[in-house]
C-alpha cells in the first residue's frame, strides 16, 4: 500500500504577509495569511517501498494557503484570494530577489549607465570618466 504525501512531510502552520487587491472597492492592502509549510522529511517513513522512494526522490519542499479569503481592510467585505496564488515551491520562493539585493542590482545597474548623481556636478569627475573609457 502505498503511503499517502504526508507522510513524507512534517507539517508547520505560519504566518506570511500576503498583498491582494479587494474586487469591490480596488484598493490593495497586505494581509497576513496563515499557510502551512510541508518539508520533506530527511528520510523515507518505515514502511516505504520502491513506489513510495520514488515519489519521495521527486518531492519539494511546499506552502500551502490555509486562508481561501480575507477581509477587506479598507470597506470590510470579504473577498476570495485569487487560486492561482495558494501553492508556491520554497526553493521558488528562494530562487526570488530579496529587497535588499533587488536595491543592491538597481544602485550597481545606475552606477553603470547613468552620469553621477547631480548631487554632486563636478565636471572633472565625469573628464576622469570619460578619459577611463577612451583607454
Ligand atoms: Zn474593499
Amino acid at each position: 500500500m502505498a503511503l499517502d504525501e504526508r507522510a513524507f512531510f512534517t507539517e508547520k502552520t505560519e504566518n506570511r504577509p500576503g498583498r491582494y487587491q479587494c474586487p469591490k472597492c480596488r484598493r490593495t492592502n497586505d494581509y497576513n495569511i496563515r499557510w502551512v509549510r510541508r518539508a520533506k522529511k530527511d528520510r523515507l517513513p518505515a514502511g516505504a517501498d520502491e513506489n513510495d522512494r520514488l515519489k519521495f526522490s521527486k518531492l519539494r519542499d511546499y506552502l500551502l494557503r490555509l486562508d481561501d479569503e480575507v477581509t477587506c481592510k479598507a470597506c470590510g467585505k470579504k473577498f476570495e484570494i485569487p487560486s492561482q496564488h495558494s501553492l508556491m515551491f520554497v526553493d521558488q520562493l528562494a530562487g526570488l530577489p530579496n529587497d535588499e539585493d533587488l536595491e543592491r542590482e538597481i544602485a550597481a545597474a545606475s552606477d553603470d549607465d547613468q552620469a553621477p548623481p547631480p548631487a554632486k556636478p563636478s565636471l572633472s569627475a565625469r573628464f576622469t570618466r570619460k578619459s577611463q573609457g577612451w583607454k
